[in-house]
Formats: C-alpha cells, structure tokens, sequence
C-alpha cells in the first residue's frame, strides 16, 4: 500500500442514487475541510439518468465521468469501471478511494483501488444479511469490499460487530452512523423547494402510504404477489392513498403497472427527486418498501416501515419498533398492513425514539478520521468520537 503521509487527491467513486444520496455528505464535508482540488467526484454512470438528477439535487459535478453505464450486465459494468479506476488512478496518481455500500460501482471502485495499492475507505461497512447470494449480489460485494477496505466506517455498533466478527481489524473499523441521515438535513439546507408538480398531491382527508419496490430478489412471482396486496389493501380502507414511485427497470415495471395502473387511489410515479421524495415520507402514514436508504430515513421522521422483504441487513430499525420484518408473501403483507392501519396505538407506540441509522454528524466523523488518516494521526476516532446510539 502507498505510504504515509498522503499526497494526491481523494477518489470519490459512485454510480447509483443512492450512493450520491449517502456520499455526497462525505464529499460536500471533504472538499470544505480540506480544499476542493483535494477531492474528486468520480460519477461511473451505473444508474446514468438517476444519477445525474440526484448529483443536480446537490449541486455536484463530477470531476471525472466514466460512462460504464449503458450495457446492462453487471459484470461489463465491473469490467468498464475497473478500466475506467484503473486509467484514473494512472493519470491522477491519487491518496485514497471512498466507496459507499454494496453496488458495482463501489466493488469495482474499491477493486481497481485495492491493486493500485491504494487504501480503500468504505462508507456503510458491515451489512451483512448473513447469506452470500441473498441479496445477490450485493451481499458478496459488501463482504469483499470490507476485506480490501484499510477504513471501515460502519454506520452502527451492530455493523461493527458484524466485522470484527469476521477478523477485521478493531483500529480499521469505526461507528459513524449513516450518511443517509446527513443527507436528509442537507437537502432542506441546499435544494431549491421542489416544484409542486413533481410532488403527487394527496386528497385531503386521505392517508398517505407511500410505496418503493424494486429488489432483484423479488423479481416475478413475489413482486406480483405484493403488489395484488397493495391492490387488497387500498380496496379494503377507503381512507389511504397509495403513492408508489417506479424503479426505472422494465422488469419492475411489466409486473407493477399491469397489477396496479388502474386503481384511482393508487398513483403510479415516475422516479420522484430526491426532495420530492422526502416531502412524501414525511408526511406518510405508513410505507411500505424493500428499499434500504428508506428503512433508514424514515425513523427520522417517526413514520412506520413495512419491510417487504425476507431478510433485512438493518435490523436496528427492527429491534426498536420503528419497522417491522413483513416479508413477501401476499397474505403476510396484507394482514401487517392492515393492522398498522387499523390501530393507531401500534404508530403512536413509536413516536420519540431515536433514529438508530444515524444523528446527522457521520460525514463529520468520516472526513475528521480520513484527514488523521492521511496525515499519519492516530487514534484515527477516539470511542468518544464515535456514534454510540
Ligand atoms: N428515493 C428517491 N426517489 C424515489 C425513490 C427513492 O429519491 O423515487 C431515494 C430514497 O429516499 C433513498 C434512496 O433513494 O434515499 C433509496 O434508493 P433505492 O431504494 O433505489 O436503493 P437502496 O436504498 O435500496 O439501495
């Protein structure tokens, strides 16, 4: 690995929405603290138009564009990036590459990294579901990137245990919470206020129940069967009203629209923006999703998650009764949903407990122990330093 201290600009490397959501705190906090020519935006393409919208949301131009997106396979998409890492790393000799979570981008970022001999620092390490091809393939990628990874920020205790578990070394693992969280405050403070049309308005007097599916894993048969729940559900309570955000891809898609397009209480979006967004799951009543990011934003705001999948790498949520493990089976999902929505004790029961993802100040602490890191301080976060809920 390159030795101490650290010249050379700091990669950023991302590709997918929620990788900009979660790293754009971290870059935003770097390039203030130590300069902007320090610190490069690496955009990869992976989810190009998403992408791009999200970057706007925070006002972030990539220094360097890739452009491995189109082409579909995951694994010409590891191929284009890891050339596209590898060139970069060549031509800007960098100090050091952030990559955040469990996408290609971040695998073959931290991949093509790790043989320039460079450190790795992984933002979201320790996730682990328990199963190597469930989510496939993000749980293996997770898994490996750790291992390359010389910094691990893991976003709680429990992702923290989950590696020293597997042999990591203690002094390379610290809790900082999830960016995700930081990434809420900082949109109030940047985006321009969205404009209404891009926000599905909800008829007064009706509860808002917010909706995102879109995982692998789901794919055919579950996705179906869930989205025939949404259906039971909005024909059971004729007080809510389904907003549900479509993934861009066409397998989501040819199983959502056929099942729910004409049911007038259910609204069928195109991706919303990410402020957008977030003026929905404020306001929400329930939701109910298989999305990562949003099992951890929502606790912010004290609204119930239903997650609709069969095993959560975020169990914090979970074991404080903000969210609850549903699973994908049709009658599972109707009968949990129908009694959050029956019983307004199971809500109210929730109501002041801390968000356990995060407290706002992961990106303070990730950019306080890379800036020891790469002038040779140690301890890199004193446990005082670090986020302990
Ligand atoms: N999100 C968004 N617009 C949408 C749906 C989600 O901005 O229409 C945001 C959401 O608030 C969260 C992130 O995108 O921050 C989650 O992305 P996704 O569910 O695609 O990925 P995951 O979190 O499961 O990796």
């Amino acid at each position: 690995m390159k030795k101490q201290p650290y010249s050379g600009p700091i990669l950023v490397v991302a590709g997918t929405r929620p990788e900009v959501i979660k790293l754009a705190p971290v870059y935003l906090e770097a390039r203030n603290r130590l300069g902007g020519a320090r610190v490069c935006w690496v955009s990869t393409g992976q989810h190009e138009e998403l992408e791009r919208e999200t970057l706007a949301r925070f006002a972030i131009k990539p220094d360097h564009c890739l452009n491995a997106g189109a082409g579909g396979a995951l694994l010409n998409l590891n191929e284009k990036v890891v050339r596209g890492i590898t060139a970069l790393c060549e031509a800007i000799d960098p100090a050091l590459a952030i990559v955040q979570g469990d996408t290609v981008s971040a695998f073959a970022g931290a991949f093509a990294a790790f043989h320039q001999h460079l450190p790795v620092a992984h933002v979201e390490a320790g996730l682990r579901s328990g199963d190597n091809r469930d989510p496939f393939p993000e749980e293996a990628y997770r898994r490996m990137i750790d291992d390359m990874a010389s910094l691990r920020f893991a976003p709680t205790p429990g992702a923290a245990a989950n590696l020293v578990a597997e042999g990591c070394r203690e002094d390379t693992i610290f809790v900082t919470g999830n960016t995700a969280i930081d990434a809420l405050a900082l949109v109030d403070k940047l985006a321009a206020p969205c404009a209404p049309a891009n926000v599905p308005v909800i008829p007064n007097g009706q509860r808002l129940v917010f909706v995102t599916l879109h995982r692998r894993e789901s794919w055919g048969t579950k996705l179906d069967g869930m989205c025939r729940a949404l259906r039971d559900i909005v024909e059971r309570f004729d007080d809510i009203h389904v907003v549900l955000p479509l993934h861009v891809n066409p397998r989501v898609r040819e199983t959502v629209e056929p099942i729910l397009r004409d049911q007038p209480r259910i609204t069928l979006t195109e991706p919303l923006d990410y402020a957008a967004c977030h003026s929905l799951i404020r306001t929400a009543h329930l939701i109910l999703t298989d999305s990562g990011g949003i099992q951890e934003e929502a606790p912010s705001y004290h609204v119930p998650v239903l997650v609709l999948r069969d095993v959560t790498e975020r169990p914090e949520a979970v074991r404080d009764g903000l969210a609850v493990l549903v699973g994908t089976d049709r009658q599972d999902v109707y009968s949990i949903a129908s009694r959050w929505l029956d019983d307004p004790a199971l809500r109210a029961g929730m109501q002041g407990i801390d968000n356990p993802f995060g407290d706002g100040q992961a990106a303070t602490r990730i950019v306080t122990a890379l800036e020891r890191f790469l002038t040779g301080k140690t301890p890199l976060l004193t446990n005082c330093e670090q986020f302990s809920r």
